[in-house]
């Protein structure tokens, strides 16, 4: 079958009304609850992955929003929960359907992956006779995004690193490219790679895609997730889903990086942090120091180039080749540490009301 692409997918979406999931036909202008069947536990319990389609009166773009592809990213559950609760989706135009919770055996488990141990995120497109992570994978291809005319995806980092909040999206293309600008996040990093991922899936079927990063695994992290939800509302008010915001948008122009890289620990031992998730940093700067439990020299660890940190590990206890810091080099670093600091002060859970948003 041909793959139907960008604006002709959209076309057809604009058309057709009623959309079909899980066998379930959701008409015009109404809002239902699907659970799709997954492998059930084995003690026999029946196990779904909800999602809920939000139908528009009028026909238009049809976005997926998913979270939890990493059973233990949490921040994307949260943002989706607020997401379906906005009184904007009143007024929807075309189609959105929302899947908080992707990798359910996951989630149950408070882990990243699957209970065989796979990454449902590298499984993809997967197929219906793969492993149990290529089947919650085809399932999620053939039901949600082969329905779709873009999807964003919700991330943060893995257990003790935090992530500051950052789209990541092939930037190469324009229509990715002006929904990422949309989502209002200081910092955009540009990424194609080949990697198993629902990104590279969804990009092969011609959606249009952006992956959003923030905060870290099992923590709640208001900044995050006001940010994702602002980003996910600005979207979809790009896309036309959404009426145009009344406010002059609050989000920073992004700036996107040129590319990125973990600087490691050069040896074991207890880490003390001296930079902040956010921050500009030169090339030679102190990130952090790691020292023996008791006494003994400091080790610094340095910088090895100039840019802005985007991750960060938590966790003083490291081991000689952890990744530590993320650090992201651009254009002009200056820009972007302004833009990092205009969000936290504007997503500050004391300054903001939601109304903002
Ligand atoms: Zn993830």
């Amino acid at each position: 079958m041909p793959v139907v692409t960008g604006p002709a997918r959209v076309a057809k979406a604009e058309q057709s009304n009623t959309i079909d999931i899980g066998g379930t036909s959701v008409a015009p202008g109404s809002c239902v609850t699907i659970n799709l069947p997954i492998a059930r536990l084995y003690t026999y319990e029946n196990l779904s992955m909800p999602v809920e389609v939000v139908n528009g009166r009028r026909g238009g773009p049809r976005l997926f929003v998913s979270a939890a592809i990493h059973g233990d990213e949490l921040n994307g559950v949260e943002i989706i929960r607020r997401l379906l609760c906005h009184s904007a989706l009143k007024r929807l135009r075309g189609t959105l359907i929302a899947v908080p919770v992707v990798n359910v055996h996951g989630l149950l488990n408070r882990s990243r992956y699957l209970p065989d141990r796979r990454d449902l995120n590298r499984s993809f497109p997967g197929s219906g006779r793969g492993s149990l992570a290529g089947r919650i994978a085809d399932l999620f291809m053939r039901e949600i995004v082969a329905k779709c005319t873009h999807g964003i995806d919700l991330h943060t980092g893995a257990v003790h690193r935090e992530n500051l909040p950052q789209v990541r999206a092939n930037l190469d293309d324009p229509d990715t490219l002006h929904l990422a600008e949309a989502f209002g996040v200081p910092v955009l990093l540009n990424s194609d790679l080949r990697d198993g991922s629902l990104r590279e899936a969804a990009m092969e079927s011609g959606i249009p895609m952006l992956l959003y990063e923030g905060g870290e695994a099992l923590r709640f992290d208001e900044v995050s997730i006001r940010a994702g939800l602002r980003g996910v509302l600005q979207v979809m008010r790009a896309l036309g889903m959404l009426p145009a915001s009344r406010r002059a948008s609050l989000a920073p122009k992004p700036v996107m990086a040129r590319s990125s890289s973990w600087v490691r620990a050069p040896q074991s031992g207890v880490l003390r942090l001296q930079a902040m998730l956010g921050s500009r940093v030169a090339r030679g700067d102190t990130l952090g120091v790691i020292a023996a439990p008791l006494a003994g020299a400091d080790c610094k660890v340095v910088a090895p180039a100039t840019g802005i940190l985007i991750a960060h590990t938590h966790l003083p206890l490291v081991h000689e080749g952890e990744a530590l810091f993320h650090l992201a080099r651009f254009e002009s670093n200056t820009a972007v540490a302004e833009q990092v600091e205009a969000l936290q002060e504007t997503l500050a859970p004391a300054q903001l009301e939601d109304e903002v948003i």
